[in-house]
């Protein structure tokens, strides 16, 4: 790989520059902003690879740019998305979000970290392979879709339709980088979740608060009920859910021995005393990535502006969220959830379905998950730090363990690249080693 990396020395200005100019394009899909532009842009750029590349239209959203390049044994499959949040609030930038300014070797964008900084990475590592190895050794396949900072929302289905263009034997998603210590990481799954709200109904209005002697308030109805869900010590409760909760293996439980987790800083960032049951080190961190929530994101009802309003309320809504690992599925919530309520006479309590993900995770002794390690650590020095399922949700499932595609997650961020924050940022030497990683992924899978 001498020469592929002479290459991406010889290129490192050009890269950064072209970095800048995707960063300059602003792709904010909650804002409907600038995503035709930016997808045409990383068509133009794949086009340039011979990439054999078509932007497929979404009906109510931003197209998927899919594209096709190289032929081999083995085909690896590549998610990015092309958006990005928006970059409130502006007045905490140093440099405007969308003018890439590099800092003593950092780099300042929106989107930089999550995640044009991958999806660029990745292309500018085929353009140094087939530069100076000659032919891929494998076929590559990329998704890239406009709509991963708004929860996918057509993704799932355009999956579904097009399941033979996603076949692969082996996904490398979106982002991830080093941790605290500088370390590489690598992601073996994702959290699922399902979002949803309860509502509970009384009177046609609100109403003078001395009719509470004899009219049911349904900010009470939903507090008892709200009480069945959880117990003190962080249970949950719901009737069945715990059941389909997979512990980890002993091969987890080693894999997490090695991940850095830093209970006392996060205390200290958050500014709490304790965490939940006293947790702390390897049992913490079990928790943190084993363990499924239920957790009131919102409550709403009757009068909470300032002063005094004796009022009954009519209506009071708390909105929820489950976080769900394996083998817990959104759908099974919902049915779970009904049911608990049922049972215990809620059977007035509404359930507003919301948005929801399954759960994914793929085996570590996957051979893209070994090319990977195997890969980091020619690049690296060192083992990367292998975490087998994250606490945050993305649409994984759909587009790999549907179709029994194994995937790992990895990128040019760092710890502290505050994806979604203000003076979202990556550091170029970060970006080089990705560029590199890439190549080596390429080699690997495609020859080993
Ligand atoms: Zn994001």
């Amino acid at each position: 790989m001498d020469e592929f990396n002479a290459y991406v020395e010889t290129n490192a200005e050009r890269f950064i520059e072209e970095l800048k100019g995707f960063c300059r394009q602003p792709s904010i899909a909650a804002q409907g902003i600038g995503l035709e532009e930016m997808a045409e842009l990383v068509r133009a750029r794949m086009e340039k690879l011979g990439v054999d590349v078509r932007l497929m239209p979404l009906e109510g959203g931003p197209p998927i740019v899919y594209g096709e390049l190289g032929e081999g044994r083995r085909t690896l499959l590549i998610y990015n998305h092309y958006d990005v949040q928006p970059p409130d609030p502006l007045d905490e930038w140093v440099s405007e979000p969308f003018d890439p300014q590099v800092r003593e070797g950092t780099l300042y964008a929106r989107g930089v970290a999550d995640n044009k900084g991958d999806l660029l990475a990745r292309l500018q590592a085929v353009e140094s392979y087939q530069t100076t190895m000659g032919k891929l050794p494998l076929k590559l396949k990329w998704i890239i879709e406009g709509e991963e900072e708004v929860g996918s929302p057509h993704l799932p289905a355009f999956a579904a339709e097009h399941a033979e263009l996603l076949s692969a034997d082996g996904c490398i998603w979106e982002a991830g980088g080093k941790d605290m210590k500088e370390r590489p990481t690598i992601t073996l799954g994702l959290k699922g979740i399902m979002y949803l709200e309860l509502r509970a109904h009384g009177a046609s209005s609100d109403l003078h608060s001395s009719l509470a002697t004899i009219v049911p308030n349904p900010a009470w109805r939903l507090v008892w009920a709200l009480n069945t869900l959880k117990d003190e010590n962080d249970n949950i409760l719901v009737d069945g859910l715990l059941e389909h909760v997979v512990e980890p293996t002993q091969a987890e439980m080693e894999m997490l021995a090695a991940i850095p987790f830093e209970g006392d800083m996060m205390l200290a960032n958050f500014g709490i005393p304790r965490f939940i049951r006293g947790l702390t080190g390897i049992e913490a961190l079990k928790k943190h990535l084993y363990e499924p929530t239920c957790t009131i994101c919102g409550f709403k009802t009757g009068y909470i502006e300032q002063g005094t309003k004796t009022v009954l309320p009519r209506t009071a809504m708390v909105k929820l969220d489950f976080r769900l690992v394996p083998d817990l599925e959104p759908e099974m919530i919902l049915d779970l959830l009904r049911k608990h309520l049922d049972r215990r006479g809620f059977t007035d309590i509404e359930v507003v379905t919301g948005h929801g993900e399954h759960p994914a995770k793929s085996p570590p002794d996957a051979p893209v998950v070994k090319a990977a390690i195997a890969a980091a650590e020619a690049v690296y020095d060192q083992s990367p730090v292998i975490v087998p399922l994250m606490a945050g949700s993305g649409p994984m499932y759909p587009l790999t363990q549907a179709f029994g595609t194994p995937a790992f997650s990895t990128g040019v961020g760092h710890a502290r690249s505050g994806a979604h924050a203000p003076n979202e940022s990556i550091q170029l030497d970060d970006y080089y080693q990705g560029i590199r990683f890439i190549g080596e992924l390429i080699r690997r899978f495609g020859t080993v």
